[in-house]
């Protein structure tokens, strides 16, 4: 039977500043900012998406920067790492590149004996990880400074600390498809298939507090479902484990629902399509400023309210 789920469809984070978290995603590590929009629920709050050139699921990280908003608190109930694919033979060319924009990482350290992995934060302190491997397929982003041949590919895995692993456990095997692929001291890893792009790791941590949403936390993951109808699937068999998914909700460039999922994370479920290329055209993806049509009435006063934002490229090549 064909799956329901089919990896991760993007992942949302908070941010503060918007104009700082964008030299970071496109500056420092290359990705493209390819849409540019409002919070559907909070218009006056900036939107932004990054990703690959054609801002594909499975690549999306999109922010919420709220000014002023308080730095979180990495712990359990959350997703605590997202984790980016880079080639493998990649490791000292990042090495010297997190050096030379001052950003601090960990001594690269192997997992499940095929990825050497680094971590490091982004300016609001949120969890990354750098995965070198030789086992991801996708072809690399064509977009930023960063040469063809060292360029991330896309989502590596997402990492949830948690008390309790099996109450996400269950859901991800129960409910959507996931399967345990490995298991290497306290982290578990999981997967809907066995591609970077795909892994959930849960890692069992006793001793950490539970995490403080704020700056520098992910808000949701959203996994990948391909169309309406297999959307509709996973809301009732969703609903019939207790977790009141919420109604379909159309976000313009795929429809999603919502529920918190028994270990604590929030989760979405995310169509495939339309996507982004929906309402800009691949080469200008990110330049306009988009919003839906319930808030192009407004256009003329957020613009006003918002500031602006820019590429700053040439201060990261
Ligand atoms: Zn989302």
């Amino acid at each position: 039977m064909e799956k329901l789920i089919s990896g991760i469809h993007h992942i949302t984070a908070l941010a503060e500043e918007p104009q700082r978290n964008i030299d970071f995603y496109t500056g420092v590590l290359g990705l493209r900012l390819v849409k540019k929009t409002v919070n559907f629920d909070a218009p006056q709050i900036y939107h932004l998406y990054y990703g690959n050139e054609t801002g594909a699921p499975g690549t999306l990280l999109t922010f919420f920067p709220y000014e002023g908003i308080k730095r979180g608190r990495r712990g359990s109930r959350m997703i605590t790492s997202t984790g980016f694919s880079a080639p493998y033979y990649s490791i000292s060319y990042w090495e010297y590149r997190l050096k030379r924009f001052k950003i601090a990482f960990t001594k690269p350290a192997v997992r499940f004996e095929k990825e050497t992995v680094i971590y490091f934060e982004d300016p609001d302190g949120m969890g990354l990880e750098l995965v070198f491997n030789d086992h991801d397929p996708r072809s690399a982003f064509t977009y930023g400074n960063i040469p063809l041949e060292h360029s991330i590919k896309g989502f590596y895995h997402a990492e949830i600390w948690a008390h309790e692993p099996e109450l996400t456990a269950d859901l991800l095997t129960g409910k959507m498809d996931h399967r345990l692929m490995a298991v290497e001291n306290n982290r578990y890893r999981y997967a809907s298939t066995d591609q970077p792009g795909c892994f959930i790791d849960i890692v069992h941590m006793t001793d950490k507090p539970e995490g403080i949403m704020g700056g520098g936390s992910v808000h949701h993951i959203a996994f990948n479902t391909a169309n309406r109808q297999t959307q509709e699937t996973m809301r009732s068999k969703i609903s019939e484990s207790m977790l009141n998914p919420t109604p379909v909700i159309d976000r313009n460039y795929f429809t999603s629902i919502y529920f918190r999922e028994p270990g604590g994370v929030l989760f979405e479920i995310a169509t495939t399509g339309p996507g982004v290329e929906i309402d800009e055209p691949r080469e200008k993806l990110g330049e306009s400023f988009m919003l839906p049509l319930q808030y192009e009435p407004y256009r003329n006063d957020l613009e006003k309210m918002m500031k602006p934002l820019k590429l700053n490229l040439n201060n990261y090549i």
